[in-house]
């Protein structure tokens, strides 16, 4: 699967692209492919300039259509589909379990990152497919959102987490919270592993740690039961 991130500040994806299970399976795997296109390389003022003030007045700057509209012309030009262009916003559809696992089936994602005020309204309504939140906040920039994304996305795809960092029983992917984990020493400031995950009874550990789930999410989020569109 591959990522394209138009994007001001390129370096912030350096680390992100090269570590852990990302960096696995980017560069070891090649499961996943991540590109980071700079905006400034294709502003064709002078300065390099990439924003401007918003018509009409107020705080801030925007950043302006030609050298987005361009970057994506220069990603796209030699494609004969069309790829997923996602825009990272605060308005956009809020990023779940479930619109990750959607945007696991694609093939090609690009992913316009923000900054400042925004963007210019006619970038969304010319080329963008889909604007998406990571929660109810606002960030200084989209490229913290797109890694999140990112890194919610590519996990879901085949080979990229091993079998043991398997994804399936882990919170938000049936509805639950994940029961709780524990691993050695048995005994920790006096605080014992619970003694039914050292009994080697297989089903009776699977009904504890369902019962835990069910136990936790009530507790911690009862607002995610029932919500089906999560999951
Ligand atoms: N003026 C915009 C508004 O009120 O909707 C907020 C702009 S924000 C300061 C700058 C950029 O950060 C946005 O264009 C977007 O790309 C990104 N951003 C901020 N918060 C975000 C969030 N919760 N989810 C996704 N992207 C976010």
């Amino acid at each position: 699967m591959k990522f394209d991130i138009m994007t001001l500040f390129p370096e912030m994806f350096e680390t992100f692209k090269h570590s852990s299970i990302i960096g696995r399976a980017a560069d070891k795997k090649g499961i996943i492919e991540i590109n980071t296109v700079n905006i400034r390389d294709f502003s064709k003022s002078k300065q390099k300039k990439v924003d401007d003030a918003p018509y009409g007045g107020g705080m801030g700057m925007i950043m302006t259509f030609q050298p987005i509209y361009d970057t994506y012309l220069h990603i796209t030009k030699s494609l004969d589909y069309k790829p997923k262009v996602i825009y990272m916003s605060p308005q956009g559809r809020v990023l779940t379990q479930k619109l990750a696992g959607e945007l696991s089936e694609c093939e090609h994602i690009i992913i316009l990152c923000g900054h400042y005020e925004g963007v210019d309204e006619r970038l969304i309504e010319e080329i963008v497919d889909e604007e998406i939140s990571i929660g109810d906040y606002v960030l200084t920039g989209g490229e913290l959102p797109a890694m999140v994304l990112i890194d919610s996305v590519a996990r879901l795809l085949p080979g990229v987490l091993s079998k043991d960092e398997c994804y399936l029983e882990e919170s938000h992917s049936n509805g639950l919270l994940e029961y709780p984990q524990y691993t050695r020493p048995e005994m920790v400031n006096g605080r014992r592993v619970p003694e039914v995950l050292l009994s080697g009874h297989h089903e009776n550990i699977r009904r504890w740690r369902e019962e835990q789930s069910i136990k936790r999410t009530l507790k911690k989020r009862p607002d995610l039961l029932g919500r089906k569109d999560k999951f």
